[in-house]
């Protein structure tokens, strides 16, 4: 293994299990000695997931693109005014998983806009419809301003609406909507969106109700790297309470078509960090994130050694990143079998609780 010199005091703590500091984490996210960076993210994935880089065969759909808040960041929302603003039936989501299922796709990715016309009964009827037809499928949906939105337009607990979600067959909550947790660059980019605060106390009820959830960072935007560390120790503590983050998911900023289209993208020595510093860092998550669609091709082969176990979802339909310019190309499930194994590591098929799907028995991978 490389020889670790800058950042030895830091990886004398990595190995005795001792856990880094936010001024650890600061240090690394800052650096450009790439080499170490990677060779100790890599060093601790590996003792966590040995070889095995999984992956989700996924239909994505997003029911909706009407939305009533207009993040700066976003390219996806529309008013019910624009030509091209939808919702979908339940009847057209439905069958939808039933095609995917067909063939052989075992989960489903549900978010979409604040749409003020639907009310918690087409969420219920849409999760129960979909376990009906297809009850091997998991679903994993609607993110915590999804949830909060539903229980002030309902004017019931978000707890409530959690449950009923639940009994009608939600399997797990993604992580989107947490954007940049630090009320300064939360403030330009989405301020009417909730707040830090009520995101993690979302997600620590989701926990309580006895579903998995992920935690998402949009970066790569008006955040300085101490806000994207920052962002990290919050989702960190919170993990220490409730303990039922699966895995930690960046997200590189894609500014085509959004009112913050003159920033620039993030750049792979970025990306790297980020990826990196997470592993070191979130000591407490289990996994870290890749999503295919955020970054090219050849960083994805990158980032496998800096500290990513996770390439998300094949992610059929995806509408959300490309509506914002990303231009990934997209893998079909043989391709990203293809991919991981030119990396040399082992492909392992998951659903979002990182149940194996292709084993004799499943099993669970945390
Ligand atoms: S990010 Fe979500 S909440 Fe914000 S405008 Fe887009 S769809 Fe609406």
């Amino acid at each position: 293994m490389q020889t670790i010199r800058e950042f030895a005091d830091i990886f004398e703590k990595v190995k005795a299990g001792v856990r880094l500091s936010e001024a650890d984490g600061r240090r690394l996210i800052t650096s450009k000695n790439l080499v170490e960076l990677g060779a100790m993210a890599d060093f601790v994935k590996k003792k966590r997931h040995g070889r095995n880089a999984y992956f989700t065969h996924s239909l994505n759909v997003n029911h909706t693109n009407i939305c009533v808040l207009a993040c700066k960041f976003c390219a996806f929302a529309k008013t019910k005014k624009d030509a091209d603003a939808y919702a979908l039936t339940v009847d057209e989501i439905e069958r939808r998983v039933r095609v995917a299922a067909e063939h052989g796709v075992w989960e489903v990715h549900i978010v979409g806009g604040l749409h003020a016309d639907l009310k918690l009964s087409y969420y219920e009827e849409m999760l129960t419809r979909i376990k009906k037809s297809c009850p091997g499928v998991l679903i994993q949906a609607f993110t915590a301003v999804e949830l909060d939105f539903y229980a002030r337009l309902e004017k019931i607990s978000v707890e409530e609406v959690i449950g009923r979600l639940k009994n009608a067959g939600l399997g797990g909550v993604p992580g989107g909507g947490a954007e940049i947790f630090s009320e300064r660059a939360r403030e330009l980019i989405c301020a009417p969106k909730i707040s830090a605060r009520r995101w993690l106390d979302i997600h620590k009820k989701v926990h309580e109700a006895g579903l998995h959830s992920n935690a998402t960072m949009l970066y790569g935007h008006v955040e300085t790297p101490e806000e994207r560390v920052d962002h990290m120790m919050r989702l960190r503590r919170t993990q220490d309470e409730s303990g039922g983050f699966l895995a930690f998911v960046p997200l590189a900023f894609q500014p085509d078509h959004t009112e913050l289209s003159h920033l620039a993208r993030t750049s792979g020595v970025t990306d790297l960090q980020v990826l990196a510093t997470a592993r070191l860092l979130l000591d407490n998550f289990p996994h870290i994130r890749q999503l295919w669609n955020y970054v090219d091709e050849k960083l994805i082969h990158v980032a496998l050694e800096f500290g990513v176990d996770d390439l998300g979802g094949t992610n059929f339909d995806e509408t959300i990143a490309k509506a914002a310019g990303s231009e990934a190309k997209g893998f079909t499930y043989d391709e990203l079998v293809t991919l991981i194994r030119a990396c040399r590591l082992e492909p392992v098929e998951v659903n979002s609780t990182y149940t194996a799907i292709q084993k004799e028995c499943l099993v669970a991978c945390a």
